[in-house]
């Protein structure tokens, strides 16, 4: 009997080490644990067993049988767990693709991005200057002394009695020309500040400043530059119209139009029927700032403009609400 009990726990032992799955765990709880299984059948027979050996026996079985039952419970936890880290390792080829969402740049940016590729392409460097600005190279410097009615155009925030938030990025113009010698070609992007806010107006805008200086440059060579410039930004050959207008410190100044880009010259809301949108101010640089920084007008002469970049990009892809760029709306942001 007791060899019969040993015999039978070393043959679980191995039955159960030979176990790998769910099913051959359940066939082996039935063949040695089960009702009619081995071990039972083992318990049965302790009746016949001699009276004075019972109670030793007894316990042996009771002891055997809980050893058995202690590693089959052990065993079926680790078959659970395998499989449990198995299943977490399985690839679901059917699952969809996980969606990482993915910034990008904002369109304001973007257009100025492409601004810039496109005179740097012409030979433009790109220069930036601070947004805190002196009075002096903001206003003076471009022929606007103290009191001049052309400051009251720029609804200016001031810092202090001589520091301001530049009205445009035309400071950078005086402070290159003040270093440098000619000839130069640059163009200062960059943010500027207004007092202003309305549906084509925010206190914050963008814009692109440029100028060239050298020895005999002409309103031509300002409008070839502005003609090729138009025709990469706006992807077609729209013609330019150049309006007499008044800047201090250009001379000749004038306002640039392009045909609508909406109804190309034929007339439309845009437009306000007219066929031609405003895209930017240029002009000559007036002698009076060539003296100021040290050049002799007679001997260097030179244009310059400026484009909002708002403006340019509202253009582009037929926004008509300013204020859209600074609101945050994703609906908005994710159409480019
Ligand atoms: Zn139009």
């Amino acid at each position: 009997m007791e060899n019969r009990l040993q015999s039978l726990k070393n043959e679980a032992l191995e039955a159960l080490s030979a176990v790998s799955g769910q099913q051959s765990l359940e066939e082996f709880r039935v063949k040695f644990l089960g009702r009619k299984g081995l071990l039972s059948s083992v318990m049965k027979e302790l009746s016949q067993a001699p009276k004075e050996d019972r109670p030793r026996l007894g316990q042996l079985a009771n002891t055997v049988k809980k050893e058995v039952e202690a590693l089959f419970l052990e065993k079926k936890e680790d078959i659970a767990a395998g499989e449990q880290a198995h299943a977490a390792e399985a690839v679901d080829l059917s699952l969809p693709g996980r969606f990482l969402p993915c910034g990008k740049l904002h369109p304001v940016t973007q257009v100025m991005e492409e601004i810039c590729a496109v005179f740097e392409g012409m030979g433009f460097a790109v220069a930036e200057g601070p947004d805190v600005e002196t009075d002096y190279y903001n206003f003076e410097a471009l022929n606007i002394p103290k009191h001049h009615p052309a400051r009251d155009m720029h609804d200016t925030f001031y810092v202090s009695d001589s520091l301001l938030l530049r009205t445009h990025t035309s400071p950078m113009q005086a402070r290159i020309m003040e270093n440098q010698e000619p000839p130069l070609r640059y163009i200062a992007p960059g943010k500027v500040y207004r007092c202003d806010s309305d549906i084509t107006h925010t206190p914050m805008f963008h814009q692109v400043e440029g100028f060239l200086v050298d020895r005999s440059v002409s309103f031509a060579d300002l409008k070839g530059v502005l003609t090729t410039f138009t025709r990469r930004i706006f992807k077609g050959d729209l013609p330019l119209r150049f309006r007499p207008s008044f800047f201090p410190f250009t001379e000749p100044s004038a306002e640039v139009d392009i045909a609508c880009v909406i109804c190309q010259g034929a007339g439309c809301r845009v437009c306000k029927r007219t066929g031609w949108l405003e895209i930017l101010g240029a002009g000559l640089i007036d002698p009076e700032v060539m003296k100021m920084v040290g050049y002799d007008p007679d001997e260097f002469s030179g244009f310059a403009f400026g484009l909002g970049v708002e403006r340019i990009a509202m253009l582009k892809y037929g926004i008509d609400d300013i204020r859209l760029y600074y609101e945050n709306d994703l609906r908005f942001l994710h159409q480019f």
